[in-house]
């Protein structure tokens, strides 16, 4: 699995070469705020290293950094008192829309169930 992709927009974002609005970051992850936010917080988190999708994923410790950066997302944006929602959407029926596998934390609305 390769380290980045040259065509894809979530590895351009975590290499700096487009902008984005970057809230967190560390070696393993990247934290910035989605271009059209669904709730007044709305955080997308990355790893650095691409997978297109969940189920390309061949190595599941790279869940524990992003698990980690979600918890980090939660105390920097006080979301621990009021909850928040995690998504990460998969494939074209799970509305996945950007081949880089992200996790959307939303927050500081209540949100409702089922999701559309
Ligand atoms: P998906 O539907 O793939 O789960 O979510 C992709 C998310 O990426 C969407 O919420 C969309 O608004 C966001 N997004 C798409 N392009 C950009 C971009 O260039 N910059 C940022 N910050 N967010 C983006
Ligand atoms: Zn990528």
């Amino acid at each position: 699995m390769p380290e980045s992709q040259a065509d894809c927009l979530f590895c351009k974002i975590a290499l700096k070469q487009i902008k984005s609005d970057i809230v967190y970051e560390d070696e393993f992850t990247v934290a910035f705020n989605d271009i059209n936010p669904q709730a007044p917080v709305h955080i997308l988190i990355i790893p650095k290293t691409h997978y297109a999708t969940l189920d390309d994923v061949d190595d599941h410790g790279i869940y524990t950094p992003l698990f980690d950066t979600i918890a980090k997302i939660v105390g920097m944006k006080k979301l621990k008192s009021d909850g928040y929602r995690v998504v990460a959407n998969c494939g074209s029926n799970g509305g996945q829309a950007v081949n880089h596998i992200h996790l959307h934390v939303l927050g500081g609305r209540p949100m409702k169930w089922p999701p559309g």
